[in-house]
């Protein structure tokens, strides 16, 4: 049995990078389609937001002299061609898909709305919703906060490259020590970076749990389905 019925999952798009530095990596997207697949094989209901910090980021944008909301809508577009690769990786899976976007864009992707993605879901089918929320200045964690809490998701899986929620960066101070669990007040006043303030008090005001864990490695969505106790987990 699956720890959790329906699920917002989170992926990085600066993980699609993979080991190559840029863009999409064959490999690693394969990687996360074989996952999900693995997941979705349990009969857990599955909604995915994809970032795309691996394409275009609009605060980096405005750092070198592009219009920030131009920018953002770069980023969104981004996240729009990083959701299309994991649906066409999903096909060649064999697991049914759809994607459906924040801003309005057929035949790319059908306009979001809750209802079509809660229908789809209940279909057998895993939903993307790319392009974020729609709105410059936000980020694609608060995309996904917004949308697991609009798709009324169990928990929001928050899939990252280290292994949970750290005192401080683990790639960067050898003395960071990690959290098996943790509040949503006292990642906010830490400061810890694992998700933006916004995105984090959406979650807390409404209730949605947070998953931190390592989806680079195969295998772990499934470890944390089953009840693994792998990552850290965000709560009241
Ligand atoms: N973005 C936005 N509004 C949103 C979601 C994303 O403007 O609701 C833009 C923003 O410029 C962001 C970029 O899209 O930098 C890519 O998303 P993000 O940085 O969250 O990707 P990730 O870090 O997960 O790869």
């Amino acid at each position: 049995m699956a720890k959790f019925k329906r699920i917002l999952l989170k992926l990085s798009g600066e993980s699609l990078m993979g080991e190559q530095g840029y863009g999409i990596d064959v490999k690693r997207l394969n990687e996360y389609a074989a996952q999900i697949k693995e997941v979705a094989e349990m009969g857990v209901q599955i909604g995915i937001v994809i970032g795309g910090g691996n394409i275009f980021r609009g605060l980096t944008g405005a750092g070198k002299g592009f219009d920030r909301v131009k920018g953002d809508q770069m980023g969104m577009m981004a996240t729009v061609i990083n959701s299309l690769a994991l649906s066409s990786a999903l096909g060649a899976a064999g697991v049914a898909n759809k994607v459906l976007t924040a801003i309005r864009m057929e035949p790319v992707g059908e306009f979001y709305t809750k209802w079509k993605a809660i229908e789809a879901m209940e279909n057998g089918q895993v939903v993307i919703m790319a392009a974020g929320t729609g709105s410059p200045y936000f980020t694609t964690d608060t995309g996904s906060s917004l949308r697991g809490i609009e798709i009324e998701a169990d928990v929001m899986l928050k899939g990252t490259r280290v292994d949970g929620i750290y005192t401080a960066d683990p790639e960067k101070d050898p003395t960071a020590t990690k959290f098996d669990d943790i509040t949503y007040d006292e990642v906010i006043s830490r400061g810890l970076k694992v998700m933006d303030i916004t995105a984090t008090a959406m979650c807390k005001q409404n209730n949605l749990p947070i998953y931190v864990f390592n989806m680079d490695v195969v295998g772990n969505l499934r470890k944390v389905m089953e009840g693994e106790e792998i990552g850290t987990f965000v709560h009241p």
